[in-house]
C-alpha cells in the first residue's frame, strides 16, 4: 500500500533536473537500480502515478530522486517544480529491471543515468568500482547531471558524449558503435537506460559489436 511522506529537500541539479529528498517510508526495501511508483499527494494529482529511480542507497535514512522536468507537458514533473519542503508525496511499489550483474559499461541518455548513479555509488561504498565505465549522452555540458560526482567517482572511466555542443575532451554527436568499441576491454556486461529512440539505436550498436542479449541489462524511460 502507498505511504505518504514529506519532502525534506528540493533543489535544481541542472536547469531541468530536480533533486528531491523524501522521508523514507516504513519498511521500504529496494536494490540499487530499482524504481518506485510515485505520485503527488494532493487531490488533483494523487492518481497520476509515475516511475522514478532511487539515487540514494537502501541503507540511507532518506530516499532521494533526480527528476528531469518537462514543463511543456503539464504533467507530474512540471507540477513538482512548484513543490516545497513539507509537501507530501505518495510512494508505492518498488520494481525495476536494472541491477548490477558484474563489471561493465553503462550507457545512459538524459535522465537514464539515475539507476547507474545508485549502482556506482553502491559499488564505490563496497570498494568494488573496478573498471566499470560510464558513457553519458547529453545535448550540452549544462545538461550533465552529477557531473562532478561522476568525474570524482570514475575519472577517465566517465565518458561524455554531447550531441549539440563541441567541447574538447568530449565525444561529439550521438553514441556510436565506434565510441562504445573504444571503451571495451574485458567488459562482460552492458547496461543501457534512456529514452526509447536512444535505447533502440544503442541496442543495435551493441548487437553489431557482437554483444549477446543476455549480457545487456536495460530499461526504457
Ligand atoms: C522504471 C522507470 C524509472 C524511471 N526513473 C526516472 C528517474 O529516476 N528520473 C526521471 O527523471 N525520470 C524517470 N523515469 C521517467 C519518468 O517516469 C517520466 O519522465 C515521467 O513520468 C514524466 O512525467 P510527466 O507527468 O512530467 O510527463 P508525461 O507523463 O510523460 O506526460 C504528461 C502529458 O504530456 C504529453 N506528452 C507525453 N509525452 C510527450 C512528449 N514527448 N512531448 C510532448 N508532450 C508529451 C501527454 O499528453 C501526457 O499525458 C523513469 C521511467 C521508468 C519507466
Amino acid at each position: 500500500m502507498a505511504q505518504s511522506v514529506k519532502i525534506k529537500e528540493i533543489k535544481h541539479l541542472t536547469h531541468d533536473v530536480l533533486k528531491i529528498v523524501l522521508e523514507k517510508p516504513k519498511g521500504l526495501n529496494f536494490t540499487p537500480g530499482q524504481a518506485v511508483d510515485f505520485a503527488i499527494n494532493d487531490p488533483k494529482w494523487e492518481k497520476e502515478w509515475r516511475s522514478f529511480t532511487f539515487t540514494s542507497l537502501p541503507e540511507d535514512n532518506d530516499i532521494e530522486f533526480n527528476i528531469k522536468t518537462y514543463p511543456t507537458r503539464n504533467g507530474v514533473t512540471n507540477e513538482l517544480l512548484s513543490k516545497k519542503v513539507g509537501d507530501e508525496i505518495l510512494i508505492g511499489d518498488v520494481y525495476g529491471d536494472i541491477a548490477y550483474k558484474g563489471e561493465g559499461i553503462y550507457i545512459a541518455g538524459g535522465a537514464g543515468y539515475t539507476p547507474f548513479a545508485a549502482i556506482l555509488k553502491d559499488l564505490q561504498k563496497k570498494g568494488k568500482l573496478g573498471n566499470n565505465k560510464f558513457i553519458f549522452a547529453n545535448k550540452t555540458v549544462s545538461d550533465i547531471a552529477l557531473k562532478e560526482e561522476f568525474e570524482n567517482l570514475l575519472g577517465k572511466n566517465f565518458i561524455n558524449v554531447l550531441s549539440d555542443e563541441k567541447v574538447e575532451g568530449y565525444e561529439y554527436g550521438f553514441v556510436t558503435a565506434e565510441i562504445i568499441k573504444k571503451q571495451i576491454e574485458n567488459h562482460k556486461y552492458f547496461y543501457l537506460c534512456g529514452p526509447p529512440p536512444m535505447m533502440d539505436a544503442v541496442g543495435k550498436h551493441l548487437t553489431s559489436l557482437g554483444i549477446k542479449d543476455e549480457f545487456i541489462v536495460k530499461e526504457g524511460f
